[in-house]
């Protein structure tokens, strides 16, 4: 089951291939070969990247 790495919430809705959205905190999510990538919206809808605020171990995607 797909953890949200920010919140640590399942409340985790897909939105495309590959790409999930943590309902809890907002951010959206990649998996991209076992691994979560982890983005913010903006409010002019543009992505930066919150890969650097969680370990790599944080991110790690198991089943
Ligand atoms: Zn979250």
């Amino acid at each position: 089951m797909l953890k949200c790495p920010n919140c640590q919430s399942k409340d985790i809705g897909k939105i495309g291939v590959n790409q999930y959205y943590c309902w809890n905190c907002f951010i959206e999510m990649t998996v991209s070969k076992g691994v979560i990538n982890t983005h913010q919206v903006e409010e002019d809808g543009s992505l930066s990247s919150l890969d650097d605020l969680f370990d790599e171990q944080d991110r790690q995607f198991s089943m």
